[in-house]
């Protein structure tokens, strides 16, 4: 998947689950790291060394559970039903720390979403970062018309789906 179908489609996942533009955002300049961090690393040879180590979702997931804990005190499973929490404050945390773990936070969510998202595209590593697996039928060609559309069909629905949450709200 192209940089630009990452940063689009997980902010439509980020936007769709939580209606919050600012994790979205986060989320969705997370998802560029795992190919930029190879680019600066591998310069022009990127391409051989394309979703290894930097595309393992073990770290993402590690720092990401370790951050949820440290500031909700609750395991990461229960993030989701707990949309009031630290972890969905917006600008206005109250201490330098909250803020950088929540920015912290939601900028791994975006590079697990890239991992999640490339498993649909070609071989990701699982148990080893050296090592890929095709975990999913590869059902898209990066940079296809599909990925194309999809991203924005996505993104499309997730701002359909925030606005009929918010309007059977304002009416119930
Ligand atoms: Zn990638």
């Amino acid at each position: 998947m192209m940089g630009v179908s990452h940063a689009i489609m997980s902010f439509a996942l980020v936007y769709g689950v939580t209606g919050k533009a600012v994790p979205a955002s986060l989320a969705s300049a997370g998802a560029l790291f795992p190919d930029w961090i190879e680019r600066v690393v591998y310069g022009k040879k990127w391409m051989k060394h394309h979703r290894k180590w930097s595309h393992w979702f073990v770290p993402y997931l590690g720092l990401a559970w370790w951050i949820s804990r440290h500031m909700e005190g609750v395991p990461l499973s229960s993030i989701l039903k707990k949309l009031e929490g630290t972890l969905y404050l917006s600008l206005d945390a109250p201490t330098a720390k909250m803020a950088l773990g929540f920015v912290s936070f939601w900028l791994l969510v975006g590079c697990l979403l890239h991992v999640l998202e490339d498993a649909f595209f070609g071989p990701v590593p699982v148990f080893i970062p050296w090592r890929k697996h095709r975990l999913v039928f590869q059902l898209f060609k990066t940079g296809g018309m599909a990925e194309s559309v999809i991203v924005r069909l996505a993104l499309v629905g997730a701002v359909a789906l925030r606005y009929v949450d918010s309007t059977r709200l304002i009416a119930g």
